[in-house]
Order: structure tokens, then C-alpha cells, then sequence
């Protein structure tokens, strides 16, 4: 899930057709129907269409892949702490919703590596972001460093807001270690400029094997 560099190597993801995204930590949500000849804005994508690979580039910000119980659709999200704060992962299944005639009740959703509650401090902008757009504070624990500082659960925010947005909790996994604590993961906090991207990506295939 997390391999670079696999889409021209791997027979069955080159015959896809690749869907990534200029992603710029905002709500911005792209349905897509065929395949893209330039790079769009965004951070979060559908799709019904077959053989198109929906991809999510994270190095500690939390991928998340969506898929219903008919396999008629597919979704994946970019959800850093702004995205979080923007409630990209609602907007989504909201958008899946009215778009795909989906309800969040039949969606399986999977949340890939990224960094952990325990790594993760962030500031009070961060914390005051989410009191703004009204959202629960559930996921924030007091920061180890100063005491305007936060621990913030990336997984917590985004699990909490798939359930209220209507996901079955039993249909909402978690995969993937700490992307900071495990050396094979990429980190941007750990590694700063030399750090690259991990790929997330789910697409409905063409043909049934
Ligand atoms: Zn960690």
C-alpha cells in the first residue's frame, strides 16, 4: 500500500490509469470519470468509473480509502490536521451520498499509516481550527512540551467524524504503524527536506479476473 515506485513495475496497477492530485490541504473534493490530462487542486477523490486508480500521497497526514459492500465506487482522502479541521472526510461521504447514490451506511473505509497520537503535538492553532468549525475536541490530550501544546489523534478526529457522517463502526479499520516510530514508514516530521511520499490507492478494476 505504502511501496514507491511500483505503478510501472506491477502488471496489474500499470493498467490503470492514475489519478493524483495537487494536494493543498484543503476540502476540496473531485469526482472523477475518466482519466485526467492535467493535475487538479484538491485533496480528496470518487469515482464509479472503472480502471481509474485513485492515489493519496501522505508522509505522516492520514490516507483514507473508501469502498461499498457492492464495490459500484471507490473514494480516497488526504486528511491532515486542516483537512481534519475542514471536515474533508464528511464533506466526502456526503458528496458519495448525493453524487454515487451511496449511503454511508454500506461504506467500508480504511484509514492507512500516519503519524500517532503520542508523535503527533501540534499547537493551539491547531486546537483552536477545530473549536472554530465546531468540531469535537475528543481527539486533543494535553502536549508533553508546553502547556498551549496538544497531542492530537488524527485517527480518533477522522474515525469520529465517519461514524457520525454514518459509517458503521465495525466497518472502519485502522492499518499501519506510527509513520514517525517505524523507520520503513516516510515521516515528514522525522525526516524533514529528504523526505519523500508514501501512496495510498484504490481503484475499481476493469474486468472482473
Ligand atoms: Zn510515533
Amino acid at each position: 500500500m505504502w511501496e514507491k515506485g511500483c505503478f510501472d513495475t506491477d502488471p496489474e496497477l500499470s493498467a490503470y490509469d492514475r489519478i493524483i492530485l495537487r494536494q493543498v490541504h484543503s476540502d476540496i473534493i473531485h469526482e472523477i470519470k475518466s482519466p485526467l490530462s492535467n493535475r487538479r487542486e484538491g485533496d480528496a477523490l470518487m469515482t464509479a468509473g472503472k480502471g481509474l486508480l485513485l492515489i493519496i500521497k501522505t508522509a505522516d497526514c492520514l490516507p483514507i480509502l473508501l469502498t461499498d459492500a457492492a464495490n459500484t465506487m471507490v473514494a480516497a482522502a488526504h486528511c491532515g490536521w486542516r483537512g481534519t479541521a475542514r471536515s474533508l472526510i464528511t464533506k466526502l461521504v456526503h458528496r458519495i451520498k448525493n453524487d454515487l447514490s451511496v449511503p454511508a451506511s454500506s461504506l467500508t473505509a480504511v484509514m492507512g499509516p500516519c503519524i500517532g497520537s503520542d508523535c503527533y503535538e501540534v499547537g493551539p492553532e491547531v486546537h483552536q481550527a477545530f473549536l472554530n468549525t465546531g468540531l469535537s475536541l475528543h481527539s486533543f490530550h494535553p502536549g508533553p512540551s508546553a502547556a498551549d501544546k496538544f497531542l492530537l489523534d488524527l485517527k480518533a478526529a477522522n474515525r469520529h467524524q465517519m461514524e457520525e457522517a454514518g459509517i458503521p463502526p465495525s466497518r472502519i479499520f485502522s492499518l499501519g504503524p506510527c509513520t514517525h516510530c517505524e523507520p520503513a514508514m516516510i515521516s515528514f516530521r522525522r525526516d524533514r527536506a529528504e523526505c519523500g511520499r508514501m501512496f495510498s490507492f484504490i481503484g475499481l478494476q476493469k474486468k472482473r479476473l
